[in-house]
């Protein structure tokens, strides 16, 4: 088995691989060395769900790269996975490092554990001058927290997401002023905990409906205008704020890092950015599976593990069925998993019946808050197979619900439907 970055994805799909039995396994990663995006965030609130305590990102990395100890699992860092050339049994992955220049490997199974990266300026268009002082939030958290480079003085963030909201805080602490959080939509797109333990414990003002609709500054950022927007997210004139900052931080969105995947040919879900999967995170190509912020935006890493966990799992059983002849052809039946009204994505987009474990977990996301109880649904259209209650709900927050397989075997048709009622 071949796994493509070594991130929490990546790593989690690897030891639960070799925990089930498969005996070669190698994590490519292009970073000098392993743990992802986590080493970065020097915050804590990770692994409540997983390790049951409060670890910051590097003790997260950390615990996980410590289970590679004595696993036989072998390690490749500093090296990029250039293409994926799938093929009908053995899929060929080429490479590229400093050291031992271009290589291709054939492997029985691949786990796509690429991550995602952030939208930039270029994205959503901002006008303006192209001072120094511009940089995505990820960016600054590189630069402050593992290079130790102070970023800027006045400062202001577009974007609520959750790395926005964090490196709000993180500048704070680390002695500049933030003058504002900009928030195009009328709702933030952070964890709740992180609005209130990131600005409002700051007193970080959070600017909904508006938008930053001009850059100045010559060769470093000297102001900016920001504006409110109206139902259509159009700015309004006479609503111009002007905010004196040397530094602007982009917030603004993750796009999961699948130009390999789409190369290879995999069918892709427009709606997540991320490859389209079955019940056991299988692509559309036979043997190659998906996890982590590849497959979809999560925002909590533990759910990551969970989810590579199944992946490395799943691949082991492809690999160490397929040598037995017990991992079947193709089912016939397959559900389409389609999001209905309210909700924005759904993972697994596809499942086989007959592959089903016991209980299978769907992940999603809903397009806009509800701040009510709401009942998530999912049915064939005429029957419901399950129906959960939500005291609130908002697209920030990934969500999940469990649902039997034998309720799921109950369903006739060939889509079930997620969505939400009132
Ligand atoms: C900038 C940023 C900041 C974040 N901050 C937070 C935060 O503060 N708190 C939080 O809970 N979550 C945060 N997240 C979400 C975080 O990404 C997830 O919680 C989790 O770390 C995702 O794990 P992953 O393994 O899927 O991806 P990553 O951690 O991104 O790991 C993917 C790995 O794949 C490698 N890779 C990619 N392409 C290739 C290739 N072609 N060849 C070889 N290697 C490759 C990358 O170098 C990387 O190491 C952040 C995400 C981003 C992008």
């Amino acid at each position: 088995m071949l796994v493509i970055g070594g991130g929490p994805a990546g790593l989690g799909a690897a030891i639960s691989a070799k925990e089930n039995g498969l005996s070669r396994i190698l994590v490519v990663e292009r970073d000098l060395e392993l743990g992802g995006i986590l080493n970065q965030c020097v915050h804590n609130g990770f692994g409540l769900h997983y390790f049951g305590e409060e670890l910051t990102g590097p003790e997260y990395a950390g615990r996980m790269t410590g289970r590679l100890e004595g696993s036989g699992i072998e390690i490749l860092c500093d090296t990029m996975v250039l293409s994926i050339h799938p093929g009908q049994d053995v899929h060929r992955v080429c490479l590229m490092s400093a050291c031992s220049g271009y290589r291709c490997l054939d492997t029985e199974t691949i786990v796509l554990a690429m991550g995602c990266r952030e939208r930039t300026r270029g994205a959503i268009g901002i006008p303006g001058t192209r001072a120094a002082g511009i940089l995505t939030a990820g960016t600054a958290q590189r630069y402050v927290n593992m290079e130790g480079y102070m970023v800027g003085k006045r400062v202001i963030v577009l974007g609520s997401g959750d790395i926005g909201l964090i490196m709000a805080r993180r500048m704070t602490l680390e002695g500049a002023k933030v003058l504002a959080c900009v928030e195009i939509m009328p709702f933030s797109g952070g964890l709740a905990r992180n609005i209130v333990q990131c600005l409002d414990d700051y007193g970080i003002p959070l600017l909904l409906s508006h938008t930053i609709t001009e850059i100045g500054g010559r060769s470093r950022v000297e102001r900016v205008t920001v504006q409110q927007v109206d139902a259509s997210l159009q700015p309004v004139e006479g609503t111009e704020r002007y905010f004196d900052v040397d530094t602007v931080l982009l917030s603004v969105g993750l796009i999961p890092e699948n130009e390999l995947t789409r190369e290879a040919g995999i069918a892709m879900d427009p709606r997540t950015g991320g490859p389209l999967v079955f019940e056991n995170k299988e692509t559309s190509i036979r043997g190659i599976f998906a996890c982590g912020n590849v497959l979809q935006v999560h925002d909590l890493v533990d759910y990551v593990t969970e989810e590579s966990e199944e992946a490395g799992k799943a691949a082991a059983a492809y690999v160490l069925g397929k040598a037995t002849a017990a991992f079947a052809p193709p089912a016939d039946r397959i559900i389409d998993v389609t999001p209905g009204k309210g909700i924005a994505c759904v993972i697994p987009q596809k499942i086989r019946l007959d592959r089903l474990e016991e209980k299978i977990r769907f992940f999603f996301r809903v397009s806009e808050p509800s701040k009510t109880p709401k009942r998530v649904m999912l049915g064939d259209g005429e029957r419901v197979a399950a129906s959960f209650r939500r005291p609130w709900m908002a697209p920030g927050e990934m969500e999940h619900i469990k649902v039997d397989r034998s309720t799921l075997q109950e369903m006739q048709g060939e889509i079930l439907l997620l969505t939400i009622e009132d």
